[in-house]
């Protein structure tokens, strides 16, 4: 099955907006084993949608669009797949139902234009929009599959994932290639360490095994190809490789597929009934920021200081001036002392702190940009670890985080 991804929208030729539907539904379609030939972005304008659309059907099996099925009349998308594929447009009316209902819930009455997305080119099945208001439509015809979706990005992923997903996988049949896949989350290692470190693991013959960096941490991404039918050997050299990575890099794996650090540091607070606080210098709250990320993390989190000034190192957390002065305050012993100050001053069980040099400026021979130093209290003591990153500022910054919260972690 060859596939083409339509998305519409002006912003997106004007460079306001940066087309990650494409990027997201390309990713899918290769989970599905579909060939993805072609992104094609056009403006809001209906004659060149058109012509978009006609050439998309005549050249593709499956064509997704995104974006145009708003209520205004410059959204049109779906008028226009109903007018190349030669088909009525037809109220649906338990769409239209959920629209007065989502108008309801606002306490607000729904106004006459929005009718018009309750409006579906003959023979679409619905996929519903549990969010906004612009439910998508998937369509089958003369050998062709069309799928509607929403522009918002939040909206779209959804829907795809829980409505459209499962239409493809219907039709593409149990006999057509899927990748199965794992991603194993890596932190504390390079590329060509842990390429050194896996060696002829990553040439099996039945799997393919790419490494792929992320600002603050790596990917192995794992993929065996097989029919629905024939997915179990799949799954099983799936595990096999993964045992023997983890068994490799130990607990530098630190999670896998959807799993963030983030979300494994706060299950563990959780599960052991810990809190935790914060004094962040270098990273200026973005460890508070990573801290309060997922829902729930006020069970964990008591709260923490940005210290960025020594005065406020001093006045606010207790650190010593005679340890400012003897080390400076990227040093070992200050990290220590914030950590301790945060803690004595919330009463957390755990405190992390963060002193380093993010860059671009301010590094010395001695003390180079990169040089960041960690502290973690704990009941039984307070220690602080030393890390040398490399990168711009942004990097450096996202990597203290990491490299705090995996130091929790373990
Ligand atoms: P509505 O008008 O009801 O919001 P729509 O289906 O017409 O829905 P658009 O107006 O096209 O959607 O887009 C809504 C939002 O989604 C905009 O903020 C737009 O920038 C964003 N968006 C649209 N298409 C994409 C895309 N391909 N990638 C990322 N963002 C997108
Ligand atoms: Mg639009």
């Amino acid at each position: 099955m060859k596939a083409e991804i339509v998305a519409t929208g002006t912003e997106l030729l004007l460079g306001e907006t940066l087309n990650t539907s494409a990027h997201y539904l390309t990713g899918k379609m290769s989970s599905l084993g579909i060939e993805v030939d072609y992104h094609t972005t056009v403006g809001d304008n209906p004659e060149r949608l058109e012509q978009v659309l006609r050439q998309g059907i005549g050249r593709s099996d499956l064509l997704i669009t995104t974006g145009g099925l708003g209520p205004t009349a410059d959204d049109l998308t779906k008028e226009l797949v109903a007018k190349v594929l030669n088909l009525k447009m037809e109220l649906d009316t338990s769409s239209l139902d959920q629209i007065k209902q989502f108008f309801g819930r606002r306490k607000a009455p729904m106004p006459l234009s929005n009718e018009k997305q309750a409006y579906f080119p003959k023979g679409s099945k619905i996929l519903p929009n549990p969010i906004g208001t612009a439910p998508g439509a998937i369509i089958e015809t003369m050998g062709k599959t069309v799928i509607i979706l929403p522009g918002p990005p939040f909206e779209m992923r959804p829907m795809f994932d829980n409505f459209a997903w499962p239409e493809l996988q219907r039709i593409l049949g149990p006999q057509s290639e899927r990748m199965n896949e794992r991603v194993l989350k890596v932190f504390g290692m390079g590329e060509s360490a842990i390429e050194e470190v896996l060696g002829e693991l990553m040439s099996l013959p039945n799997l393919t095994m790419a490494l792929l960096a992320k600002r603050a941490e790596m990917h192995i991404r794992l993929v065996a190809r097989s029919t629905e039918t024939k997915s179990g050997e799949a799954k099983e050299a799936l595990k096999r490789a993964e045992e023997e990575i983890r068994r490799r890099l130990g607990d530098k794996v630190f999670g896998c597929d959807q799993e963030t650090m983030i979300g494994i540091v706060g299950q563990t607070l959780i599960n052991k009934h810990l809190t935790i606080a914060t004094a962040e210098s270098c990273t200026g709250g973005l460890l508070g920021a990573a801290l309060t990320q997922e829902p729930g993390s006020s069970d964990f989190y008591l709260g923490g200081v940005v210290s960025y000034s020594n005065s406020l190192k001093k006045g606010i957390l207790g650190v010593r001036e005679e340890t400012l002065n003897t080390f400076g305050a990227v040093s070992e012993e200050v990290a220590i002392e914030m950590a301790e100050g945060i803690r004595s001053k919330t009463g957390s069980d755990l405190a992390i702190s963060t002193t380093g040099i993010a860059g671009p400026g301010g590094g010395s021979d001695k003390k180079p940009v990169g040089l960041v130093f960690v502290g973690f209290a704990t009941p039984e003591g307070v220690h602080a670890e030393k890390f040398q990153f490399y990168g711009e500022r942004e990097s450096v910054r996202q990597l203290t985080v990491q490299a705090a919260l995996n130091g929790v972690r373990q």
